[in-house]
């Protein structure tokens, strides 16, 4: 097996962020100078970055990224440039073996600081939103509903990006506060869009996209697209033949990690413990099975070209 990348190390390109995941850079010292994201192997559970990283998680990511940029072509602009090593500017080409395959040239955009979610089930903070007020982000529900419940349609539910700690549910009122009314509306409409196309193409491969959140920003004055999208670390994927509502569903990928996690009973405070070799090996194979389900590639794409 091949190993998995923790971090990467790009000599002087400057280095913008290093998120639970990614790695982003700055392509060239311009304001408005475009951006690398790189996916790393790093992978999260009960938000700690876990000592272990699983091999190529970085790749599966940013391939299911690409594959739904294009799937979403037609209704929606993105941030990406190229994903093709031989494109990237030549300052990263010493790097290929960090980079390739795993990695995005985007345009850089004046991201809204909302956080687009959109539910079609009753899970995560929704759920526990609903269970305290009957609502989520000020949108009313049905009495009586269970955990993992299939809502009567999907709900938009935003959340303000907070720079530190947890990203908080906000009321679509005060959505239109902070971004104006036209973004907001703008914004809800693509969400909910986006995810109907999205949710409907799951299903035929047996997957339920129970929820997702979208970043969006604006690139020339037009919104677009940015960030990952519709990845397993920003959804939440369920396999349609083990759904059973009335409680908490696995984690299509993440379900081994958790379940080691719980095992040795971590209390969930710095340092994160490391995986054993079997449930990285198990956990490659969800992620691996997550890429052939969604895209119907075998492989991988290594990113340089044939
Ligand atoms: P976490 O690891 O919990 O997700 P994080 O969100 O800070 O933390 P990343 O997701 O790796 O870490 O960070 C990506 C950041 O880049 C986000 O703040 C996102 O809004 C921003 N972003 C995404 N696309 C663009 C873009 N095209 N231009 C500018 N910023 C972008
Ligand atoms: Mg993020």
């Amino acid at each position: 097996m091949s190993n998995a990348l923790l971090q990467t190390e790009l000599g002087n390109l400057p280095l913008i962020a290093r998120g639970k995941v990614r790695d982003i850079y700055s392509l060239g010292s311009a304001p408005d100078a475009d951006l690398l994201f790189v996916a790393s192997d790093r992978i999260s559970a009960f938000d700690h970055v876990l000592g272990s990283g699983i091999p190529d998680k970085g790749k599966i990511l940013t391939q299911l990224s690409l594959f739904w940029f294009d799937f979403l072509g037609d209704l929606t602009r993105n941030h990406l440039i190229t994903a093709e090593a031989a494109q990237f500017p030549a300052e990263l080409q010493p790097f290929l073996s960090q980079v390739a395959g795993r990695s995005m040239v985007v345009r850089r955009a004046q991201m809204f600081p909302v956080e687009c979610v959109v539910r079609g089930y009753l899970s995560g903070s929704g759920w526990k939103d609903y269970q305290q007020t009957g609502m989520i982000c000020g949108v009313p529900l049905p009495a009586g509903l269970h955990e993992s419940d299939r809502l009567p349609e999907p709900i938009f539910t935003p959340a303000a990006k907070n720079n530190v700690g947890h990203d908080e549910n906000i009321s679509f009122d005060q959505m239109i506060l902070t971004i104006g009314r036209e973004h907001a509306v703008a914004l809800r409409t693509l969400t909910l869009s986006i995810y109907k196309k999205a949710s409907d193409y799951a299903a035929t491969k047996g997957l339920i996209l129970a929820d997702t959140k979208f970043e969006f920003g604006l690139i020339d004055g037009q919104i677009t697209l940015a960030d990952e999208v519709l990845t397993p670390d920003s959804s939440r994927y369920w396999p349609a033949a083990s759904y059973s509502p009335g409680g908490p569903q696995p984690s299509f990928d993440k379900q081994y990690v958790r379940d080691y996690l719980e095992s040795i009973r971590w209390n969930k405070q710095a340092p994160a413990p490391s995986l054993p070799d079997e449930v990285i090996t198990r956990t490659r194979e969800k992620y691996l099975e997550a890429f052939r389900l969604i895209t119907g590639s075998e492989e991988l794409d290594e990113g340089l070209g044939v």
